[in-house]
């Protein structure tokens, strides 16, 4: 039977609200602000948001957060539509915060009316002076006590174009001297003559992200608005805009935000790798970003189950990147069907193999069922440099002078000889292979130890490898005081061009998923042409990091 999963505090929450009859159903929402490609701490966010409902029978929103012009984008739109479906979630309705500047308008005009808002002429300077601190009381602008007219004439000249960025605000009227700094009379609107993504230039004032979020999920009716720990101190707020206005009354929760090891997750700083050209776009496959992860061959199946496994969290805390690998290894282990590519190449030659022969035999294409693929074997293979010994060491069963290995799905070789050129450097091994060891129907009786992969010289293709390593060589990025970027690693692509595949992996289509067999996890990248494959490195066939840690 399977292992019953308690539940984490918002599920218990939500059973609570259910139970009691506070709601009949649930709505959640996830609320990305267009303004960046989404990364794996969102995927945490939308897991959770998506899982609730869909656990709970309810239903979840799409909602874009899109009340800053200056910074948002309709290509991150696009971006964050396309990542939230191929993790595999649906939305029930595609909204977007300024589809409400309307409706926002009138609920500033609303507060204005019971003296709940006015008007501020302040500079930011004067109105960060006035705030007062932790445990110093604010004081009041001297346009607090504007009369409820003359607020609702000024606030309308500024919707009206009246008044140039930063002379005006309207700030909520609550109390300059409350425990929560930010209920001292935050403001809730800007003038910005500034073009938006969706409503043109049809507004010059925009709503604060405060007087945005609360009353979107109201709107919309969102019955549990879960966001991560920072937003604790706007909970007094949300609920603040609520009351006053007298709507629906959603309910904020929060979380843990993901933070993992050598990772960094801030749309900001990873919009300065990208524009400072440490990465090569939004998708480089070293990027946590969601379309990185796509490129690199992570499924959204081992980042679903990263995200189930990691639980809900209250408190901030750091996970090892390494469960994230540990998932994907997992399921890529099940689907990722078996080819052979060697990466350093050495010339093998089977002396007692005819000249001009080749046969084809048959690789499985994964450990269970019966799949297999054509591969074809000639006189002439290519091996792994470091399949070969000179001066074999202790315990080192693949191939050196007089011993013998298993060529994977294929026969026994034994090397003869070895050429090196004037360098040193060996060049070719001579061996035979023992014709009667063919994998499947071998009648050899001979054992050997070692097993290496091998390609078909005359029918390999050549292919491009990248090898991926973590961006960053501090554990937790988020303890840094010095500029992130040197905490890059230098080291986080290597390119390997001399590479030879089997002839099956020709027909590869992007994105799909292989283990190159003792190399580990590969994916076709976008780049690769017809005549050119390139391939990601996934992930390792094993923890190397966990290992050398351990030495
Ligand atoms: P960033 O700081 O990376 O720009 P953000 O919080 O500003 O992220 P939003 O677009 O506002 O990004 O986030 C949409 C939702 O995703 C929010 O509810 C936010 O709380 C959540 N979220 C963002 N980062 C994480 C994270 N690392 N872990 C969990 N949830 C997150
Ligand atoms: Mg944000």
């Amino acid at each position: 039977m399977a292992e019953e999963k308690s539940l984490n505090f918002l599920e218990e929450i939500v059973e609570s609200d259910l139970k009691g009859g506070k709601y009949k159903n649930i709505s959640t929402r996830f609320p990305p602000e267009p303004n960046g490609y989404l990364h794996l701490g969102h995927a945490k966010s939308i897991c959770l948001n998506f899982g609730l409902a869909s656990k709970y029978g309810g239903k979840t929103n799409l909602r874009f957060d899109d009340t800053n012009p200056v910074t948002e984008e309709t290509e991150y739109v696009e971006s964050i539509k396309g990542d939230v479906k191929w993790l595999g979630f649906h939305w029930s309705e595609e909204l977007y915060a300024s589809d409400y500047f309307g409706q926002l308008y009138t609920y500033a005009h609303i507060l204005i009316d019971k003296g709940l808002a006015y008007v501020d002429d302040s500079t930011s300077e004067e109105m960060a002076s006035q705030k007062g601190t932790p445990t110093q009381a604010g004081t009041d602008s001297p346009h607090r006590r504007r009369s409820i007219e003359e607020n609702k004439r000024l606030f309308t000249e500024m919707k009206d174009g009246k008044y140039p960025d930063g002379s005006k605000v309207l700030r909520a009227k609550i109390d300059m001297s409350h425990t929560n700094m930010l209920m001292r009379d935050p403001v809730i609107y800007r003038v910005k003559h500034a073009h938006h993504h969706r409503t043109g230039d049809t507004w010059c004032i925009y709503p604060m992200y405060d007087f945005a979020h609360g009353q979107s999920d109201s709107i919309e009716q969102i019955t549990h608005s879960i966001c991560t720990l920072e937003f604790v101190p706007h909970r007094e707020l949300y609920d603040w805009f609520i009351a006053q206005l007298d709507i629906y009354p959603s309910r904020q929760y929060e979380f843990a935000r993901l933070n993992m090891t050598y990772t960094m997750m801030s749309k900001r700083k990873l919009l300065q790798l990208v524009n400072e050209k440490h990465v090569n776009g939004w998708d480089d496959p070293r990027m946590p970003t969601l379309s990185g992860a796509r490129r690199r061959g992570y499924t959204p199946e081992a980042i679903r189950e990263f995200c189930d496994r990691i639980g809900v969290a209250k408190r901030d805390n750091l996970i090892d990147i390494g469960l994230l690998e540990f998932c994907l290894r997992e399921h890529l282990n099940k689907i990722a069907e078996r080819r052979m590519v060697v990466f350093d190449p050495l010339k093998v030659v089977i002396t007692n193999y005819p000249e001009g022969k080749s046969e084809v035999l048959r690789g499985e294409n994964l450990p269970e069922g019966d799949s297999t693929r054509e591969v074809p074997f000639g006189r002439e293979l290519w091996i792994e440099r470091d399949d070969f010994m000179e001066v074999p060491a202790k315990k080192y069963f693949r191939l050196a002078p007089g011993q013998m290995v298993r060529l994977k799905s294929a026969f026994i070789i034994k090397c003869e000889e070895f050429i090196k050129d004037a360098n040193g450097t060996v060049t070719e091994l001579r061996c035979t292979y023992v014709p009667e060891s063919r994998s499947g129907s071998d009648t050899s009786g001979i054992n050997v130890k070692g097993v290496i992969h091998w390609v078909s010289a005359q029918h390999a293709v050549p292919a491009e490898i990248r090898l991926y390593d973590r961006l960053f060589v501090t554990e937790d990025m988020n303890a840094i005081e010095d500029d992130f970027t040197n905490h890059l690693n230098p080291n986080s692509l290597q390119v390997l061009k001399t590479v030879y595949a089997e002839p099956a992996l020709a027909n590869s289509k992007t994105g799909e998923q292989f283990q190159f067999l003792r190399m580990g996890y590969f994916c076709l990248d976008p780049d690769a042409t017809p005549n050119k494959l390139i391939f990601n490195r996934t992930v390792t066939l094993r923890d190397t990091w966990t290992k050398e840690a351990g030495k």
